[in-house]
């Protein structure tokens, strides 16, 4: 049996301090492994973000069987591809052949308008290029292939940038997105993001994120075989990345 230990972490999230213990095994892991402390921590900032809005008299307008965000182009981890993927192959083959035809269809309606090129360099765009691409996708009205009645059919190893996504806009605005209409939820920090920069590259054009409709084909192409890694090195990285991020966010400051 591996043991575990704990890592304690302080950090600031909407001006408070806040410590918590995370539990992580002494030996090396699997980088899939290490997405369930990254969820759980995923999911903590979310809770405080919830916690924030609400406190300010904002409601979440996220519920189960809207998934109109799901059509929206959605950038996960190298790590999180190969999770997916795990969890598209355990899935009964009735299920995995409609998933696996669904991103068939998907990379061919992006191919015809011409988005594929655009979203291989997707780490190389700046954030208008970014946001332009984003209508783009969102136009074609590609739902994600997890998606089964307007429900997330792997709820429990969704990725980061879904659980991180929620508006307190009104539901109804999100299946016609304009610039202004949606209201995102200010995160005190965005765990997708830092983690996604702890990843190595899967090629020279996936540096940081990919998109999730490029995951099916990303770990067929390029089967994984990442090195096991420390995981207490793994969260110093981590929470040092978000810190830096947070000096910079708000530089006068003091952390
Ligand atoms: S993984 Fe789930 S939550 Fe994320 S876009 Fe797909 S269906 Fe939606």
């Amino acid at each position: 049996m591996q043991e575990l230990t704990n890592v304690s972490v302080e950090f600031m999230v909407f001006d408070q301090k806040f410590k918590v213990d995370i539990p992580v095994k002494t030996e090396p892991i699997h980088k899939i492994e290490f997405l369930t402390v990254l969820h759980p921590l995923t999911d903590l900032f979310v809770d405080f973000a919830v916690e924030k809005s609400i406190k300010e008299g904002k409601t979440i307008s996220c519920k189960k069987g809207c998934g109109a965000c799901c059509r929206q182009l959605v950038p996960i981890t190298e790590s999180e591809v190969y999770l997916l993927y795990e969890a598209l192959m355990i899935m009964p083959k009735k299920n995995r052949n409609k998933i696996q035809q669904q991103f068939e269809k998907a990379i061919n309606k992006l191919d015809k308008a011409e988005l594929l090129e655009l979203l291989e360099d997707i780490n190389e765009l700046t954030s208008e290029e970014l946001r332009e691409l984003g209508e783009k996708y969102f136009a074609l009205g590609i739902a994600c292939p997890f998606l089964e009645n307007e429900s997330c059919s792997i709820h429990h190893n969704r990725p980061m940038a879904c659980r991180e996504y929620l508006v307190t806009s009104p539901a109804i605005n999100c299946s016609n997105p304009q610039k202004g209409m949606i209201d995102v939820m200010p995160l005190p920090n965005s765990i997708s993001v830092a983690a996604a920069q702890l990843d190595e590259p899967l090629h020279s054009n996936y540096v940081r994120q990919v998109p999730l409709i490029f995951s099916l084909w990303l770990a067929e192409e390029f089967p994984d075989d990442s090195p096991q890694i420390d995981s207490v090195d793994m969260l110093r990285k981590l929470f040092s990345r978000m810190a830096k991020k947070q000096i910079k966010d708000e530089p006068n400051k003091e952390q």
